[in-house]
């Protein structure tokens, strides 16, 4: 382990500006980041998040901490508007494949983390299910209403934003100008007091035909949205917590009114830090699961690309950018990053000298700066463009190398080299036939285009006697 750092300088979306970073235990650093919300597959933009979460976390322990962190899995009580109103997007998955919410929640968990270890997404230490922590809801809920917080209304138990100071700090938004706009809204639900009170427990009334319910003392029913991720945390990592994420679109409502609960049930401040990743986005603007083309990791496969291109293409742009997706621009990164890895192979294939134990400490110290600069994930791969310029023997480079990665975590020395996946085959295998047809019909100019799009991809293809062979390098 390295000497820690001091000061490790982050954004902290409730002061608004870069701090310090002290942890409330010196030992350990307890992260919550709000998980996948598991009636589809994740959208790359999804993913987006989750990359800049796991740069964070192997960012902490670059630095020298150990870091406890925590993620949930929404299978329960997220409405398709996050403000409660709209269909459960559960039941509207289950209901999509003709299954149960249990088997839909069961699926596109899995479907979730493979899609995230492709793009090298550490699971996290501790994964739980919302609907496991139905007691604590109910505790949490149960000592709300006691004190005054929360109040039931129509069979619902909402939470009364009126009784928490600084409701809006997080968001910043201003209170007079969102009010009027909920009023106007149709949707608004006439059973809450303020438009921005938020469900802590909903009974059947809301939804007859949902299949998670449980017992409790206000009605068989279901916890909503916001009290999951609070409980879990708080369960899980304490009643001090150092750091939560989420992307932008958490500010608010959802984390604010996690703040809003977890602070009234816990009666002090909960968490010290909020950090939030910007949005990826397509042409349109907006990414979508419903709309356009659905843009998933197994698509970018199907499409000939290393899902860690997709990595690289988000760590060269800093989290709290937003970042617009095209191919064009994934095709660069594509490009860039097979460059990067063909550098590096050649210092693989060369290794001279012993490591210089000085330049090595100094290209850690020049990562940890970037590090420290807000997660500025641009200047760590400038570090490592800057490593394989220095003029040091390869072998100091290549554990230069190797020590960048643990974060980055882009397989720049390729050791532990991932299996194809079945769309990546299947890409190749047509492109080959692709390219046999088109020699056939004397069509070379086509067959030279197809060898090159591989060649782009690092597939090298070969033709042998027994038929073309292919390498991904
Ligand atoms: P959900 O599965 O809808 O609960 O969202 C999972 C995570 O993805 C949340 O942390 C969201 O803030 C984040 N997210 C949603 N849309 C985008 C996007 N277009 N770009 C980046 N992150 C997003
Ligand atoms: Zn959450």
């Amino acid at each position: 382990m390295y000497e820690k750092v001091i000061y490790l300088r982050l954004y902290n979306t409730l002061t608004k500006k870069i701090e310090e970073f002290k942890p409330y235990n010196d030992k350990e650093v307890t992260l919550y980041t709000c998980g996948p919300t598991v009636y589809h597959f994740a959208h790359i933009g999804n993913l987006r998040t989750y990359i800049f979460e796991d740069i964070l976390e192997k960012s902490l322990e670059y630095v020298g901490y150990n870091v406890k962190r925590c993620m949930n899995i929404t299978d329960v009580g997220h409405m398709s508007s996050d403000a409660d109103t709209g269909e459960d997007k559960m039941i509207k998955g289950a209901i999509r494949e003709n299954k149960t919410v249990y088997e839909i929640a069961d699926y596109y968990t899995e479907a979730f983390f493979k899609d995230a270890s492709k793009l090298n997404i550490r699971k996290p230490k501790i994964i739980e299910r919302a609907s496991k922590h139905i007691d604590f809801y109910i505790k949490m809920i149960e000592k709300l209403l006691k004190e005054g917080y929360a109040y039931i209304s129509n069979g619902n138990v909402y939470f009364d934003i009126s009784k928490v100071k600084d409701y809006y700090a997080l968001s910043g938004k201003n209170q007079e100008e969102l009010i009027i706009g909920a009023r106007e809204d149709v949707n608004y639900d006439i059973h809450k007091r303020n438009p921005y009170d938020f469900g802590l427990w909903f009974t059947v009334s809301k939804f007859a035909n949902q299949d998670m319910k449980w017992d409790s003392p206000w009605g068989v029913g279901y916890p909503g949205w916001h009290i999951e991720c609070s409980g879990i945390s708080i369960n899980y990592l304490g009643e001090h917590l150092d750091i939560h994420c989420g992307g932008v679109d958490n500010i608010f409502p959802h984390h604010t009114n996690e703040i809003a609960q977890s602070e009234a049930y816990l009666g002090h401040k909960w968490c010290s830090y909020w950090l939030h990743g910007e949005h990826l986005n397509d042409a349109t603007g907006k990414m979508s699961k419903s709309k356009g083309e659905f843009l998933t990791v197994s698509l970018l496969e199907e499409k000939g690309y290393n899902p860690l291109v997709y990595r690289f293409f988000c760590l060269q742009s800093h989290y709290r950018n937003q970042l617009v997706f095209s191919y064009e621009a994934l095709d660069k990164a594509s490009s860039t990053y097979n460059k990067l890895l063909n550098k590096i192979n050649i210092i693989k294939n060369n290794t001279d000298g012993i490591v210089e134990e000085d330049v090595l400490n100094n290209y850690k110290n020049k990562f940890k700066e970037a590090i420290n600069n807000d997660l500025n994930t641009s200047l760590m791969i400038t570090c490592l463009y800057d490593i394989l310029k220095e003029n040091v023997n390869n072998n100091t480079k290549i554990e230069v190398i190797k020590s960048y990665d643990q974060v980055l975590s882009l397989d720049l020395l390729n050791d532990n080299k991932k299996e194809l996946s079945s769309d990546l085959i299947k890409y190749i295998e047509d492109k080959i036939n692709e390219r046999a047809l088109a020699k056939q019909n004397k069509d070379y100019v086509k067959a030279d285009l197809i060898r090159k799009e591989l060649e782009e991809k690092n597939i090298i293809i070969k033709d042998t006697r027994e038929g073309t062979k292919y390498e991904v390098i």
